[in-house]
């Protein structure tokens, strides 16, 4: 490999696939694509493909698991074999264990957990292809997907990554610049509370980097946000519209 192509970005600013450095992937969002879920969303995020069902809240299953005093909220982050290049092991990975867990909590600050004591609400989310950022991006179309199952949200979850490529800070990394750059910081967000929800950190950054990741990764939770909003009001600005 001869230098230049060794470089994400080149020297007018420009990352390998275009963008600058504060620009995001293009986004799609669609609400209710699954009919035999309570609700559902896919998200088109870059090259990502990613499907999210939800059910609930509905009694739990197996009911020990139920808790007295509060809902409890499950998900379960899967990539299809076919998402990545090599052939991915259909089972559950350490990685994919992982995820749900960060899926799980970023959106339970969203929930009233405790005005549904003894029930479950589950989220499933299928990643059909991945460039990078997957974790985001599922975490965007499981809130959609949950809002439209119906469940009472305090504000709707968004999130989106930042992180550093060749020196410079960046916005919505993907898959290269998630495994040849420095440093990724995923962050979830509630825009309407100003709440984070989920912030992780992998590589290096200094104090400076890290404030900026974190404005800009906000900044494009914000953008998406609007894109959420506009995604519910399409599914639901329709059925109003033919009930009157
Ligand atoms: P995120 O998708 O949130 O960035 P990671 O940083 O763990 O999560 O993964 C980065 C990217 O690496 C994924 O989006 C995907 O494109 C790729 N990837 C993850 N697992 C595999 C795998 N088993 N095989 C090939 N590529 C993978």
């Amino acid at each position: 490999m001869n230098e230049k192509s060794d470089k994400l970005i080149d020297k007018k600013g420009i990352r390998g696939d275009g963008r600058k450095a504060d620009e995001l992937r293009s986004v799609k969002l669609q609400v209710g694509v699954l009919p035999n879920a309570d609700g559902s969303a896919y998200i088109e995020h870059g090259k990502n493909k990613i499907l999210a069902a939800a059910f609930g809240p509905r009694e739990m299953h197996p009911k020990h698991l139920a808790q007295a005093d509060r809902m409890v909220l499950r998900c379960r982050y899967h990539m299809a074999p076919f998402s990545v290049q090599e052939r991915k092991s259909p089972a559950p990975s350490r990685r994919e264990v992982e995820l749900s867990k960060v899926i799980k909590e970023s959106l339970e600050p969203a929930l009233f957990l405790e005005l549904y004591p003894r029930t479950g609400v589950d989220v499933f989310v299928e990643v059909l292809q991945a460039d990078g950022g997957t974790r985001c991006a599922s975490i965007t179309a499981a809130a959609l997907a949950i809002a439209d199952a119906g469940v009472p949200m305090k504000d709707l979850v968004v999130a989106c990554a930042a992180g550093k490529v060749d020196d410079t800070v960046v916005v919505d990394l993907y898959d290269a610049e998630d495994k040849l750059g420095s440093a990724d910081v995923p962050v979830a967000y509630m825009p309407n509370l100003n709440a984070v929800t989920l912030l992780q950190m992998d590589g290096v950054l200094s104090p400076d980097e890290f404030e900026q990741a974190v404005n800009m990764a906000m900044e494009g939770c914000k953008k998406i946000y609007t894109m959420q909003k506009e995604a519910l009001k399409t599914k639901y600005m329709v059925v109003k519209e033919v009930e009157e």
